[in-house]
């Protein structure tokens, strides 16, 4: 399944509330509580946290260069399969 380019590479901290966003390939931020490391730019995504994180994810991607034949999502039969089977765990 083609994927979108990311756009904004960015993850909010919900201990903290700071929003971090990473602009460059090795390059890594950290929140101002310290749980929180995000890096990575367009290319990848990488998160790396300490025990007890909670944070939001706030990537944003871009879908317009990929041609809408394509392009593949999940179907709502897909997704509620998904759904229960995180509820059972
Ligand atoms: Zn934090």
């Amino acid at each position: 399944m083609p994927y979108g380019i990311i756009k904004v590479n960015r993850a909010k901290c919900l201990q903290c509330k700071e929003i971090l966003i990473s602009t460059k390939e090795n390059f890594e931020v950290t929140c101002s509580c310290g749980k929180l490391t995000i890096s990575g730019a367009d290319g990848y995504l990488e998160r790396t946290g300490k025990k007890g994180i909670d944070f939001q994810e706030l990537t944003i991607f871009d879908f317009s260069n990929i041609p809408e034949e394509e392009l593949s999502f999940p179907t709502e039969e897909e997704i509620e399969d998904i759904r229960k089977k995180y509820e059972t765990e």
